[in-house]
């Protein structure tokens, strides 16, 4: 039997910024609300990856460094007092009974009636490339991601991928670095058009398409590259004191199956209200798969609202405030 003091309405797994959205969400709605992370900090990938870049994409914000838009995602989600549960992963979750869900902690158990998963996409690693001297020099010159700009300050940077987030930072490095070299080895870019239009009128060098990197020199440190056009097999050789590698994630939603969740792909299925195969449990951001999907924090937002007023629905079926 749990407590009634235990138990609360709403638990979302996850601060990032959809974890954190639901919980102001669920405030918003009257819930009885809790928010458990791994990490000791909130914000997600937005402070682990990316604090320092500029996004242009979040509705009502022409521009907003990562950081400041989760200090006021924060400041947002506070504001009905949520119960904060900082550096614990949440490692097993089991449905007890009617509206009674168990999470499981390496420091403890904590109950709910329903749960908010919004975990990102799950545990991660940057995807790699089969180049020994990556694996060698990693930590002296090649990164997976960049916390702070300033260690690239006056260097010169090679940026190796196509999709938003290689756009992204060779666009946010011109200017920081001395100077800023992209490579892609696709055909055409998998990144927004206004965002690829501008990375083309820059000073970054674009090498595309079919530019991959082939080799990383250096001993102690990255000293240089050799990138090459995959279809001519012509080589070039560069100098570079740094390599920035964003050509994606290996997500592992093994954890997730064996809570009984429906994993499809490379996310839990949920149907339009942000269920999960569940009852009680409930899915949003990067880590929800449905037709249509896509990896935004303003999808993910909107996605944290649906799947709170269906939670509330859930617990409360004569709840009007939606
Ligand atoms: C380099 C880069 C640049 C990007 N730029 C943009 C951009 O400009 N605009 C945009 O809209 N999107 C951008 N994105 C995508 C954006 O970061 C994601 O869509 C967003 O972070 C998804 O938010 P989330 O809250 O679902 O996941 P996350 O930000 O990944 O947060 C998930 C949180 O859940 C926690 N967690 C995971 N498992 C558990 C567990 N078992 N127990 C407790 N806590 C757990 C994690 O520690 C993490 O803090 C970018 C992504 C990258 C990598």
């Amino acid at each position: 039997m749990v407590r009634q003091s235990e138990m609360y309405d709403v638990t979302v797994i996850g601060a990032g910024p959809v974890g954190l959205y639901a919980a102001y969400y669920a405030g918003l709605r009257d819930c009885r609300t809790k928010l458990i992370e791994t990490y000791p900090q909130v914000g997600g990938r937005l402070i682990s990856m990316y604090p320092e870049k500029e996004i242009f994409d979040v509705a009502g914000h022409p521009k907003i460094l990562a950081r400041d838009l989760i200090v006021q995602l924060t400041e947002q989600a506070m504001q009905y007092r949520p119960t904060v549960v900082l550096g614990e992963r949440v490692k097993g979750l089991k449905i007890l009974g009617e509206r009674v869900i168990e999470l499981a902690t390496a420091k403890g158990l904590h109950y709910s009636q329903t749960v908010v998963i919004a975990a990102g996409c799950g545990a991660f690693v940057p995807r790699k490339l089969d180049i020994p001297q990556l694996i060698d020099l990693e930590g002296h010159g090649i990164y997976y991601y960049l916390p702070s700009f300033e260690p690239l300050r006056g260097k010169k940077v090679l940026v190796v991928g196509g999709g938003n987030s290689a756009v992204d930072w060779a666009l946010s490095l011109e200017g920081i670095a001395a100077e800023v070299t992209l490579v892609h080895r696709m055909y055409r870019f998998q990144a927004h058009e206004a965002m690829v239009e501008r990375l083309l009128a820059s000073n970054v060098t674009v090498k595309f398409p079919y530019f991959g990197l082939k080799e990383v020199t250096g001993e102690e440190k990255v000293t240089g590259a050799v990138i090459w056009n995959e279809r001519s097999g012509k080589e070039e050789r560069i100098e570079v004191d740094a390599i920035v590698l964003s050509i994606g994630m290996l997500t592992n939603l093994e954890p997730f199956r064996q809570w009984g969740l429906s994993i499809v792909g490379n996310g839990i299925a949920v149907t339009t209200d942000m269920s999960t195969n569940m009852p009680g449990v409930y899915a949003a951001g990067d880590i929800v798969t449905y037709p249509g999907k896509i990896l935004l924090i303003s999808a993910g937002a909107g996605e944290a609202a649906t799947a709170v007023n269906a939670a509330k629905e859930y617990i409360d079926a004569g709840a009007l405030g939606r």
